[in-house]
């Protein structure tokens, strides 16, 4: 241990900046998040540590913020492993901590009994260091391998994703507590569509599904395909889905939709496999509203729908997002095992934009992360769109789930993700959501590989859009 990383730390701008963003971020009020219990989980099953520990501090105290395994209490500032951290701005890993200088020296506060093996990584926030993520054990080990300290790193990155939804939650709160101005502020309410004009949809069979190829990124090979719905309305063109499924959430003809929707996928998947059997191994993913995935029945409903078509449950996927599973969890768990044992894939569809993205992976069976596109899109403005992207491959790693990366629209995008070892994805750089024939011609390609010229035509085509 290089004698650097223990001298005492002295006042300086860097601490009065670190206590500046530390208040700025209300960590003072945060409540506890689930999020942080799932990070210790993680951090502690992969380490296999006895415990490991989410911490912040303020001039004085360090205090425990989340732990997994033996619990630590508040402790002083002063001498604390939280200032070694702060004194090395970086990563801190001792492999025997009974022969470390400073703990002979009786510097270091363990309150803990026994441990030896101390790891820990600085938490983030407005660029300075408010915290840490720290990993405990009873026997020693070698020191971190580079992947590994990668690792913990990551999730001490997820930390600060976490502090700084936080800080988005609060501000947009008070946004919209803000009361307007004039009522010509207030946005008049759409009265578009109806229930009626839904309900005609459903009758005169106006509602199409377009499907967008997933890729495998090393190969550009086409894995699979998300049917995404459109209202081909006579009057009003081609609608996206955006303009009425909340509607249609909303007065419960998404049941009806849907069940049409699934029907019509797996009867494509059907007409696909039937013109070439090498497309049996096409995936095609289909989107799932939250009141789809609580109705009652849903695995038989999907099981039928597999036998009635003749598809296999290897080729089909659904996607929901977390808000369709964090009301009811124990239920949801339960569908979800239904549904994979079945065969059919399941992806988080949306992934980092939820509240608690990270509290619920290690119970519910899902198979695909698919980030949000709002991060892939940020991916090239900053470091911190980039970790939280590098930090969801690799939980998705450590977890064995594939990751799909969504809204990929230009190639220093694509080399990035695969670079950092995103395996698939999909967006406007690859292909646009188009209709079944049009995938036909795509699918008609030496072994379903699109060809660089073809992704470099979608990239100007997504930039002239
Ligand atoms: P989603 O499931 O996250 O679908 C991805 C959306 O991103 C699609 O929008 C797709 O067209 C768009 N997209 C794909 N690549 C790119 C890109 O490179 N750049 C940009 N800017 N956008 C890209 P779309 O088709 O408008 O669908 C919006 C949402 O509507 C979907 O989000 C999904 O949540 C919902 N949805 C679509 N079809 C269905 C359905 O059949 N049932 C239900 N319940 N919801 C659906
Ligand atoms: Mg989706
Ligand atoms: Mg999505």
């Amino acid at each position: 241990m290089p004698e650097a990383l223990i001298e005492e730390t002295k006042p300086s701008d860097r601490e009065s900046s670190r206590l500046a963003a530390l208040y700025s971020i209300g960590i003072l009020d945060t409540p506890a998040e689930p999020a942080y219990d799932a990070i210790t989980r993680l951090a502690a099953d992969y380490f296999e540590a006895d415990s490991a520990i989410i911490a912040f501090a303020d001039e004085t105290r360090v205090w425990v913020k989340s732990h997994c395994g033996e619990a630590l209490r508040e402790l002083p500032r002063a001498n604390s492993i939280f200032d070694m951290v702060l004194t090395a701005d970086g990563p801190l890993v001792i492999a025997d901590i009974r022969r470390h200088p400073q703990f002979q020296r009786q510097k270091v506060h363990l309150r803990t009994q026994n441990v030896v093996f101390i790891a820990a990584t600085p938490v983030h926030a407005d660029g300075s260091i408010v915290g840490m993520l720290t990993i405990l054990r009873r026997q020693s080990r070698d020191v971190l391998q580079e992947n590994e300290l990668r690792t913990l790193q990551n999730l001490a990155t997820m930390v600060s994703s976490q502090l700084e939804l936080h800080k988005l939650r609060t501000d947009s709160k008070r946004q919209r507590t803000r009361p307007s101005r004039t009522a010509s502020e207030v946005p008049a309410s759409p009265s578009w569509p109806r229930n009626s004009d839904l309900r005609r949809a459903i009758d005169r069979r106006e509602f199409v599904l377009h499907y967008q190829p997933v890729v495998e990124l090393k190969s550009l090979r086409i894995v699979g395909l998300e049917a995404l719905i459109r209202w081909q309305h006579p009057e009003r063109g081609l609608l996206s889905p955006v303009d009425f499924i909340p509607v249609a959430e909303d007065c419960g003809l998404i049941l009806p939709i849907g069940d049409w929707g699934l029907a019509e996928a797996c009867n494509q998947i059907q007409a696909w496999t039937r013109e070439n059997p090498e497309n049996g191994s096409l995936r095609v993913c289909v989107n799932l509203s939250a009141r789809q995935f609580s109705r009652e029945g849903l695995t038989d409903h999907v099981e039928s729908l597999l036998q009635q078509s003749g598809t296999s449950s290897h080729q089909l996927g659904l996607e929901m997002t977390e808000s369709s599973l964090i009301p009811n969890m124990n239920t949801a768990t339960e569908v979800l095992e239904g549904l994979r044992a079945l065969g059919v894939a399941i992806s988080m569809d949306d992934f980092g934009t939820g509240y608690s993205s990270l509290s619920y992976l290690h119970s519910f069976p899902i198979d695909v992360l698919k980030i949000d596109r709002s991060f892939v899109g940020r991916m090239t403005d900053g470091d911190h769109p980039l970790q939280i992207v590098r930090t969801i491959i690799e939980l998705a790693r450590v977890l064995g789930m594939d990751v799909v990366a969504e809204g990929i629209e230009t190639s220093e995008q694509y080399q990035l993700l695969h670079q950092m070892g995103c395996r698939f994805g999909q967006g406007y750089l690859f292909a646009r959501p188009m209709p079944a024939e049009q995938v036909n011609t795509l699918l008609q390609l030496p072994g379903r590989v699109l060809p660089h010229s073809h992704t470099l035509q979608q990239n100007a085509v997504a930039y002239m859009a």
